[in-house]
């Protein structure tokens, strides 16, 4: 059965039962991404990756020189990082965030940047304990000082009390109290950037849902122009990088630690639209990447006619918000009701 998207924001229409609306299943053996007998199109070295979109077949080595550049002139480019900043980088334990601490670690290594971990533990049985024991260890390993908070601690329970036995979508909670602890934590940590690990399969997943559901205010507010007050400024320096690069390059640098998928993940329109593109990107080389251009071009055109709005503080918890209660507090008052 095709579930019904829109009410998808607040309820949860289907168990995890639901059939999904494509199958995609990725390839499971990263190191199988190159053909056999393929060799790097830089070197005589076996390719461990063919990246269709740019036609290049690429060795261990030049691989990981190849993500690293990317990634330095993504945070290059867009001005990520300025010298004598403390960057904040959200480090869940998950293939994404790992990757995001370990290249800033080498590519930032010769600039005055501090790196501090915030990993968040949203309560999530089977699932986070991994996760945040991957965090840890991954901190310990580069040696970056690491701050642990819990939604158990800042909202005075676990996300599965939060959702038990009711009609909500666990991940919009979960998304709102991520962001809400994160820039609470970045601020109390006197972080000036919050760097998360966004990859290019995220973004181009985002702007589709809001294409989608038609949410014009939420896609523009995807790209914002300017700091807010009270809002600790994110950074997403692996926005241009496919998720299956990222886990390549945790492998190589046997950074790696394999988890379960969030239980929750299958009841979000994320895991169709994930699915959808990534049978597109299958069929087309190149699709992510150009879901992602196009939104920037329409972004830039709208610029001058969205005016972006002024962020106010929360009358509950100060934090920054368009209304007069977050988002944050207005689903607390909700979950006590
Ligand atoms: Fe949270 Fe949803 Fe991600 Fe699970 S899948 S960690 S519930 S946002």
């Amino acid at each position: 059965m095709v579930t019904d998207y829109h009410h998808r924001d607040t309820e949860r229409t289907e168990d995890s039962q639901r059939t999904r609306l494509f199958h995609y299943q990725p390839e499971k053996n990263f190191l199988a991404y190159a053909g056999a007998g393929m060799i790097c199109s830089n070197c005589g070295e076996r390719a461990i990756i063919s990246q269709r979109y740019s036609g290049q077949h690429l060795c261990q080595d030049h691989f990981i020189q190849d993500f690293e550049r990317r990634v330095a002139e993504t945070v290059q480019r867009n001005d990520m990082v300025k010298d004598g900043e403390r960057i904040a980088v959200a480090v869940s334990g998950g293939k994404d965030s790992t990757a995001l601490l370990f290249c800033l670690r080498r590519i930032l290594a010769k600039r005055d940047v501090e790196l501090v971990a915030v990993t968040v533990d949203e309560g999530i049985a089977g699932y986070r304990d991994d996760t945040v024991k991957a965090a840890r260890a991954i901190a310990k390993k580069l040696a970056v000082e690491q701050h642990i908070v819990s939604f158990r601690e800042e909202y005075g329970c676990d996300l599965d009390e939060m959702v038990q036995g009711k009609k909500v979508a666990p991940c919009t909670y979960c998304g709102v109290f991520r962001k809400n602890a994160l820039n609470k934590a970045a601020k109390r940590l006197g972080a000036d950037k919050v760097a998360t690990g966004h990859n290019l399969d995220d973004e181009a997943q985002t702007i589709m849902m809001n294409y989608l559901k038609g949410d014009y205010e939420r896609l523009m507010r995807f790209r914002p122009w300017r700091a807010q007050r009270g809002l600790v400024p994110r950074i997403k320096p692996l926005r241009e990088m496919p998720e299956k690069e990222i886990a390549l390059y945790c492998m190589v640098n046997e950074v790696f630690s394999e988890s379960r998928e969030c239980p929750y993940a299958n009841l979000s329109l994320r895991a169709d639209v994930r699915d959808m593109m990534n049978c597109l990107e299958r069929e087309f080389p190149g699709t992510k990447q150009s879901t992602v251009q196009g939104f920037e071009k329409i972004a830039d055109r709208a610029k001058g006619s969205y005016a972006q709005m002024d962020l106010a503080a929360c009358r509950e918890c100060a934090e920054p918000c368009v209304k007069e209660l977050c988002k944050a507090c207005e689903l607390l008052e909700r979950l006590i009701r």
